[in-house]
């Protein structure tokens, strides 16, 4: 006897009260997790299943786009259904950045990791495809999955009461829906969460693209009580047993945040509607991550946070690179130059080819000249001074005057140089001083600026349509 154990919802029908207002009368599918562990080294990776869930609310994805078209990642799932692929979404992942470590080159370890879908009815496969060297997506891996098997988990709503509606643009279904999640706020702490939480929603919205675009967004709050105020930095001895996880020195980089439990911070998640999650930690020293697809992060208590925040939604979102080269990073310089899939930088090894030629004004040379030597002898100085200053754990407030000095050199520098807003290919980005050329002089993605350059509010606009566009 067939058992049917996934139920179609409709949002009118919904019980959660964060939902009530959406009136849809359209059927909407359930939402189905697979988790899995992603293993291996710099050389092999080895996927294995952890377990298939039925998560408790609606799907908050567009129907109407079952087909990814952006393709921004370094991993690609197809979820096939009697030999169609049904849905399929590009993403990368902490496992993805991990094997380009120098660590990955001497240990073995395991990532948890997650794809979310709309439910399916029937026995099906997912396939999960990786970039090979010529950035063609190569299947690792592929599983059949039943979803009437026993064994298919059914999570609660338990948070379903902490979620909060900071933002209300529309029906979940058509809309992107972005989950704020609070680590490191103690029940005591939630109010101030919730301004926080408020306060960058406001920013993103008077950040274009996403200022035109706002009644396309929800935004949702939820921050389980935390028993201690913060989140855990192991470079200076703190540690915390935060709900989500979430922890500086990721990868031993001291501003990188990322949580590495990715079952806890799924089981909090999926008591709220998320298409996007940006995780904000109880915390003032700077810092923060982002990978497309999985999530952003950012210290919500830092001087920075505004642009934290933006800065690595981009990556979560949109899947951007850092157009930004001087800072130190983990990752290892690739053995020879190919065209990055990002969308915002290039190699430019055919300048008749550049992605975004169609935005460069003809008489603008390629490569473009700016005041790149003047940069980088102050960028790199600063660079020696910051990473002294952490070494001898100085106060928040001396960092942050380390990066305001810096910010308004940049800005200086830049507008004398009479190439603000010129689109071209401008040398330096994605962590490496040659090779790499990103779109303008000055973006988000490159300094502590306040507005994307055009290649990227396009490649965020791209995003915004793949959720709420039905043709
Ligand atoms: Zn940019």
């Amino acid at each position: 006897m067939m058992k049917r154990f996934v139920k179609r919802h409709t949002y009118t029908a919904l019980v959660f009260a964060v939902l009530t207002s959406s009136a849809c009368a359209a059927e909407i599918p359930g939402t189905m997790r697979v988790d899995f562990f992603h293993s291996g080294n710099h050389s092999a990776e080895l996927l294995s299943l952890d377990q298939l869930v039925i998560e408790p609310l609606p799907w908050t994805g567009n129907m109407a786009q079952p087909i990814d078209r952006t393709l921004r990642g370094k991993y690609l799932f197809e979820i096939v259904s009697n030999g169609v692929t049904a849905w399929s979404r590009s993403f990368s992942s902490i496992y993805g950045e991990w094997e380009t470590t120098s660590e990955a080159r001497e240990i073995n370890r395991s990532f948890h990791e997650s794809v979310r879908f709309p439910s399916q009815d029937e026995v099906f496969e997912i396939v999960l495809k990786k970039r090979d060297a010529n950035n063609q997506f190569e299947e690792i891996w592929r599983i059949e999955l039943d979803p009437d098997d026993v064994l298919v988990h059914r999570e609660s709503a338990r948070y379903a009461d902490k979620v909060i509606a900071i933002h209300k643009g529309g029906d979940p279904a058509n809309t992107v829906d972005l989950l704020l999640m609070g680590d490191g706020y103690t029940a005591e702490e939630h109010d101030a969460f919730i301004d926080k939480a408020k306060m960058l929603a406001d920013v993103l919205f008077a950040t274009s693209p996403f200022k035109e675009r706002k009644d396309d967004f929800n935004i949702w709050a939820l921050a389980p009580a935390a028993p201690q105020s913060g989140v855990s930095r192991p470079s200076t001895g703190t540690y915390r047993d935060s709900p989500i996880g979430a922890t500086y020195d990721a990868f031993r980089s001291e501003r990188y945040i990322l949580t590495f439990d990715n079952k806890s911070m799924r089981r909090i998640a999926s008591s709220a509607p998320y298409d996007f999650i940006e995780i904000l930690t109880n915390t003032d020293v700077y810092g923060g991550g982002g990978i497309y697809g999985l999530f952003s992060t950012a210290a919500a208590n830092s001087e920075w946070a505004p642009y934290l925040f933006v800065h690595e939604f981009g990556h979560h979102f949109a899947g951007l690179a850092d157009e930004y080269y001087t800072s130190s990073v983990a990752y290892e310089a690739p053995a020879e130059i190919s065209e990055p899939y990002e969308p915002n930088v290039t190699a430019l090894l055919d300048p008749k080819k550049l992605k975004w030629k169609h935005l460069v004004q003809s008489e603008t040379p390629l490569p473009t000249p700016w005041p790149k030597a003047e940069f980088e002898k102050h960028s790199i100085a600063v660079q020696q001074r910051r990473a002294e200053m952490r070494a001898a754990n100085v106060s928040e407030a001396e960092m942050n005057s380390l990066f305001r000095y810096t910010r308004d050199y940049a800005d200086a520098l830049f507008e004398k140089s009479g190439q603000e807003g010129v689109v071209g290919a401008f040398e330096g980005g994605n962590y490496q001083a040659e090779g790499y050329y990103r779109s303008e002089q000055n973006c988000l993605m490159f300094t502590r600026s306040e507005s994307f350059c055009a290649v990227c509010a396009a490649a965020i606009e791209k995003v915004i349509d793949e959720y709420t566009v039905s043709d």
